[in-house]
C-alpha cells in the first residue's frame, strides 16, 4: 500500500502550490498597535529616504554616495574611497553589528526596517487594499473590476518610477538628478536605461514576486538558522499556554494569524525562515483574544527560552562573544577616524632600478612618488627631505597643487653626494608640508655603491 505524502511546511513554501506553480497569498489588512507602529516607523524611513540626500548641512549632503568622485557623505561627514581602512572596519562593524542584532532581536530588522517590507507592506499591499478592498477568509469584499486592476498597476509604476528616481538621486543629488531631467534624453541616455531597467524590475519585484524575495531570495533571511538560538527574541506564539488548542489552552484554531500573514505561514508551527518578524499575527490574536477574554499577547516578542522557563534573558556565549568583537572593532574605527590624515602619500623604488652615478660624483635613485588630497580643499602641497641629510630632489612640477579629493602621480630623483654616502642602504624619508604644517611623511631606501665612501 502506498502512503500518501502529505504535504506539510516543512515541504514546500506557502506561496507554491502542489504542482510548482505560483500561489498568491491574499493577506488580509492587519489593525492593532503593532501596525499602527510600523506605520509610524515607515512613514520616517520613507521620509529619510526621499529627504537625506536632499538635506544639507554646512553645505555638504546629508547622504550621498558619490560614486564618479568615489567619495561617500555619511551623515554629513565626508568619506573618500582612498580612506579604505575606515572603509573596511566601518563595512565590518556594520557586518558584525547585523550580526549582533540578530542574533539577540531575530528578524526584527525584516518586519521594520528593511526597505522591501516597508515598501511592500506600507505602500504597493495598501494601494492594493486602497482600490480593491480587504480580504476576508481568502476573499476579497469586492470583486476588483477591469479598471480597478488597470488604476492599481497605473499607480504601481507611478510610485515604483518616482522611488527609482529618489534612489538614483542618492548617487547623483538633487541638482545634478535636476540637470539629466532637463538634458536630452540622448545625453543622459545611460542613466535612462538604469531608469528603465530598475523601475521595471522593481515594478514586476512589487507586482509580482512579493513576498517571494523574502522566503526564497534574501540572503540575510537563510542566515536566520545559524544566527538565532533558543535566547533570540523572535515573533513567538506561545505553545505552552495556547495547547491543546479548543481544549484547555487559550488559542481556539481560528486561523486569524494565518489569514494576517503576509508571507501566509502559520506561526504555530515555531519559528521559521518565512516568518519577517512582522508582528500582523500579533495584533490579529490579541483582537482574538480580547474577544473571547483570555488574556492577551498569545503570540507576542519573546524567546524559545522565555516561553519554555517562564524567565526572561538575552544572555548567552554568543551573545557576549560578538558584544566584544564589536567593542574591539568600535574602538579601532574611533581610533581610525581619529588619526585620519589630510593626504596619504607613498614612494616606491622605479621597478627595475638600483643607482645611477653621475660625473659631478653624486649618485641618484628614481622613484614613484603618489600622494592622494583626502579633504574637500584645494591644496599646495611641499617636499622636504628629512633624511638623510644633505641630500637634494628633482621632481617635474613643485610645489604640487592638489584639488579636492585630487591625486598626483610622479617621478622624483634624489640625489647625494657620493661622498655623503656610507653604506649600501640608506633609509629615506620624505616629508609633505602645507606652509610649516607638516601633513604626512612617507620613506623608502636609498641604494648606493656598496661599501664605498
Ligand atoms: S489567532 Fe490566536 S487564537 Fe487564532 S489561531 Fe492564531 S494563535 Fe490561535
Ligand atoms: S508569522 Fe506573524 S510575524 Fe511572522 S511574517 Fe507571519 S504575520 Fe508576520
Amino acid at each position: 500500500m502506498i502512503t500518501p505524502i502529505i504535504k506539510t511546511f516543512r515541504e514546500r513554501p506557502d506561496n507554491i502550490d502542489d504542482k510548482g506553480k505560483r500561489k498568491w497569498i491574499k493577506a488580509r489588512q492587519p489593525k492593532g498597535k503593532w501596525y499602527t507602529r510600523r506605520t509610524v516607523v515607515a512613514i520616517f524611513l520613507l521620509a529619510f529616504f526621499v529627504l537625506a540626500p536632499i538635506i544639507k548641512i554646512g553645505g555638504k549632503p546629508f547622504m550621498l554616495i558619490d560614486v564618479i568622485n568615489r567619495k561617500f557623505h555619511l551623515f554629513g561627514a565626508t568619506v573618500y574611497s582612498q580612506d579604505t581602512e575606515i572603509m573596511a572596519l566601518l563595512m565590518a562593524t556594520v557586518v558584525i553589528f547585523i550580526v549582533l542584532f540578530t542574533s539577540v532581536f531575530g528578524r526584527f530588522w525584516c518586519g521594520w526596517a528593511c526597505p522591501h517590507t516597508v515598501f511592500m507592506e506600507m505602500v504597493y499591499r495598501r494601494i492594493e487594499y486602497f482600490f480593491h478592498g480587504n480580504y476576508q477568509r481568502g476573499k476579497r469584499k469586492k470583486t476588483p473590476t477591469k479598471l480597478s486592476i488597470a488604476l492599481k498597476y497605473i499607480l504601481f509604476f507611478i510610485v515604483t518610477l518616482f522611488f527609482t528616481n529618489v534612489f538614483i538621486m542618492w548617487f547623483t543629488g538633487p541638482e545634478q538628478l535636476w540637470i539629466i531631467w532637463q538634458s536630452p534624453i540622448a545625453e543622459y541616455w545611460e542613466v535612462y536605461v538604469a531608469m528603465a531597467a530598475v523601475t521595471g524590475f522593481y515594478f514586476w519585484i512589487y507586482s509580482y514576486l512579493r513576498e517571494g524575495v523574502c522566503t526564497m531570495f534574501c540572503p540575510y533571511g537563510r542566515m536566520q538558522g545559524v544566527l538565532l538560538d533558543s535566547k533570540s527574541i523572535t515573533v513567538a506564539y506561545d505553545y505552552k499556554r495556547g495547547e491543546p488548542r479548543k481544549v484547555k489552552g487559550d488559542c481556539i484554531d481560528c486561523g486569524a494569524c494565518i489569514e494576517v500573514c503576509p508571507t501566509g505561514i502559520d506561526i504555530k508551527n515555531g519559528t521559521q525562515l518565512e516568518c519577517v518578524n512582522c508582528t500582523a499575527c500579533i495584533d490579529e490574536c490579541n483582537i482574538v483574544m480580547k474577544k473571547i477574554g483570555r488574556p492577551k499577547n498569545l503570540i507576542r516578542f519573546t524567546s524559545k527560552y522565555s516561553i519554555e522557563t517562564g524567565k526572561s534573558s538575552i544572555k548567552s556565549v554568543r551573545t557576549y562573544a560578538y558584544s566584544g568583537v564589536l567593542l574591539v572593532l568600535l574602538t579601532a574605527l574611533v581610533a581610525a577616524i581619529s588619526i585620519r590624515t589630510e593626504i596619504d602619500a607613498s614612494l616606491l623604488r622605479m621597478p627595475g632600478t638600483m643607482f645611477q652615478e653621475a660625473a659631478n660624483d653624486t649618485i641618484s635613485n628614481i622613484y614613484q612618488l603618489k600622494i592622494v588630497n583626502k579633504t574637500d580643499g584645494f591644496k599646495t602641497i611641499k617636499l622636504r627631505v628629512l633624511k638623510p641629510s644633505y641630500s637634494s630632489f628633482y621632481l617635474s612640477e613643485h610645489p604640487i597643487h592638489l584639488n579636492e579629493n585630487g591625486s598626483f602621480d610622479g617621478v622624483i630623483i634624489l640625489k647625494r653626494a657620493k661622498a655623503d654616502i656610507s653604506s649600501r642602504n640608506t633609509p629615506v624619508e620624505l616629508g609633505l608640508y602645507v606652509g610649516d604644517r607638516i601633513l604626512e611623511t612617507t620613506s623608502a631606501t636609498f641604494i648606493g655603491p656598496r661599501g664605498e665612501k
